[in-house]
């Protein structure tokens, strides 16, 4: 894609610290990290999120998502690492080429994770028959 970001930094139009990168993928680090260290792990093709981009690929980004997670791990000594993916605006996607964050976390860093919610009641009931039944 002409005016992808990502598209560019795969091109080597824009640079960026590669972490890791074969034929498949590019993992580089995020430019606003949550910590240093924090990595983005992208397909070579450009796909727009997780719904666009092929099972199998999407599998192996899994892959080497997890490979940059342990290397984190042992490599800055992070007690602990957040893998995510944002998918669409209302998800906090902002760069529409699909990406997955591994994200080095220490102990008092600041960061807290997202505040659940209780169910109300019977709402488990109606929320798992949608879902079921969009399983494909
Ligand atoms: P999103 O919110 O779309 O999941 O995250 C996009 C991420 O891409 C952000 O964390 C942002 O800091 C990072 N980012 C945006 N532009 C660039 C860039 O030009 N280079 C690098 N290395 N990271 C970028
Ligand atoms: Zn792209």
């Amino acid at each position: 894609m002409n005016d992808c970001i990502f598209c560019k930094i795969i091109l080597k139009e824009i640079p960026a610290s590669i972490v890791y990168e074969d034929d498949q993928v590019l993992a580089f680090l995020d430019i606003n990290p949550v910590n240093p260290g924090h990595t983005l792990v992208i397909p070579k093709v450009h796909y727009e999120n997780i719904f666009e981009t092929p099972d199998t690929l999407f599998g192996y980004i899994a892959q080497i998502a997890k490979k940059i997670a342990h290397a984190i791990k042992d490599g800055l000594g992070a007690p602990g690492v957040n893998v995510a993916m944002n998918n669409g605006a209302h998800a906090g996607q902002v760069v529409f080429h699909a990406h997955v964050h591994v994200m080095p976390r220490h102990e008092g860093d600041g960061y807290a994770l997202w505040k659940g919610r209780a169910y109300k009641e019977h709402e488990p009931e109606d929320i798992l028959f949608k879902i079921k039944q969009s399983l494909k």
